[in-house]
């Protein structure tokens, strides 16, 4: 297991035991390990007897949102729905947790509330760069799987769990699991030996692997397989060892593209041996987000922040390109999917060259 430092752990539990009301907050756009570390963690506060609920900067997407069907309705809540519901919540809590990412900042429309709460807050994740001054304590390695890996151990060393997954209450332990069976693309990526230690457990607690696989990769739409065979069909592939994808608005609306339905494209470059960087973007309203992904000896992380303003892992990591005219020089400005494809493939050059 990662090493929690006891102590800490314990002034967790004594800080989640002095508190009424608890508020999870996560990365915006959640993903399958956000929601559910967050929903995981919830359902043990709730074990606890307090006023406990995740707080989603936005919403699900279909790919993910099985999960809510997992822990009670109250136990979450989604800004979209009523931001200022959201707003007050923050403000009234008494105990803060940030889970699978690195800052308040991450947190997309949620970040102001968390920025300017006063109760304390606490940090469980696995990014790089932990920004530690914004929380009193913080549970974050890169040397786990997943937030909800860093979350099971945490929980684990909780009294009323005394090390048995078994005693992990209401769904959480397959909660967990769909956390950390996402970010590892199903154990094949970022799979540490604590990682199947983590499975191993889940599973003696009698977590349902098979229909949970069956729910994450037997599940798709059609749009995305005809939207795949597409993208691939148009993929540029350089010979500095790199993959390019992209998929304009357009293309997004042909295919009836929903959010969720290309999870994972940027991965299958990978799959050449010739290729160690994948970027993948992919327009939404205003700008492009970006994925980036490497083998091991690329840093996704590093091409990421050098050409579209973002991070994350250092194999798996994501950005932004906004579309319009330059007015803030802290972003990167492209004018049309054109632009924004030869900025893309002029990076690539720079970077690998
Ligand atoms: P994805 O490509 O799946 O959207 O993101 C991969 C990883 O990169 C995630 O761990 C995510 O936290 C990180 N990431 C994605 N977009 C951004 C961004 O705009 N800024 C930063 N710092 N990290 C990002
Ligand atoms: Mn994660």
């Amino acid at each position: 297991m990662p090493e929690i430092d006891r102590e800490k752990a314990i002034s967790f539990h004594d800080m989640a035991l002095a508190a009424g009301k608890i508020t999870v907050a996560l990365h915006q756009h959640p993903d399958g390990d956000a929601a559910g570390c967050a929903l995981a963690m919830v359902s043990y506060l709730r074990s606890l007897g307090k006023e406990a609920a995740a707080l989603f900067p936005d919403r699900l997407d279909n790919t993910v949102s099985f999960v809510t069907a997992l822990a009670p309705k109250e136990s979450f809540a989604f800004f979209p729905d009523s931001p200022a519901a959201a707003e007050k919540r923050v403000a009234e809590s008494d105990l803060l947790l940030v889970m699978d990412c690195n800052s308040c900042g991450r947190t997309g429309n949620l970040a102001p509330f968390l920025e300017s709460a006063k109760a304390p807050k606490v940090l469980v994740d696995h990014h790089l760069g932990p920004v530690e001054e914004e929380f009193v304590l913080t549970f974050s390695t890169p040397e786990v799987s997943s937030a909800s890996e860093m979350t099971y151990w945490l929980l684990l060393m909780m009294p009323e769990i005394q090390g048995d997954p078994g005693k992990l209450p209401g769904k959480s332990a397959e909660l967990l699991m769909t956390g950390m069976t996402t970010d590892t693309n199903n154990f094949a990526n970022s799979t540490f030996p604590s990682t199947l230690e983590m499975a191993s457990g889940l599973l003696s607690a009698g977590v349902d692997r098979d229909a949970l696989l069956e729910r994450l990769y037997h599940s798709c739409r059609e749009s995305r397989l005809r939207a795949m065979g597409c993208m691939l069909e148009k993929m540029e592939v350089f010979p500095e060892g790199a993959a390019l994808m992209i998929m304009t608005m357009e293309e997004r609306e042909r295919f009836g593209i929903q959010d969720g339905d290309t999870e994972g494209f940027v991965n299958i470059p990978l799959e050449m041996g010739s290729v160690r960087l994948s970027v993948w973007l992919k327009e939404d309203e205003g700008y492009f987000r970006v994925s980036v992904r490497s083998k091991k000896g690329t840093s996704a992380a590093r091409m990421a922040a050098l050409y579209f303003c973002g991070g994350g892992h250092e194999q798996a990591s994501g950005g932004r390109l906004w579309i319009g005219e330059q007015d803030d020089p802290a972003r990167k400005w492209v004018k049309s999917a054109k632009d924004a494809l030869e900025y893309a493939e002029k990076a690539i050059r720079e970077f690998l060259g």
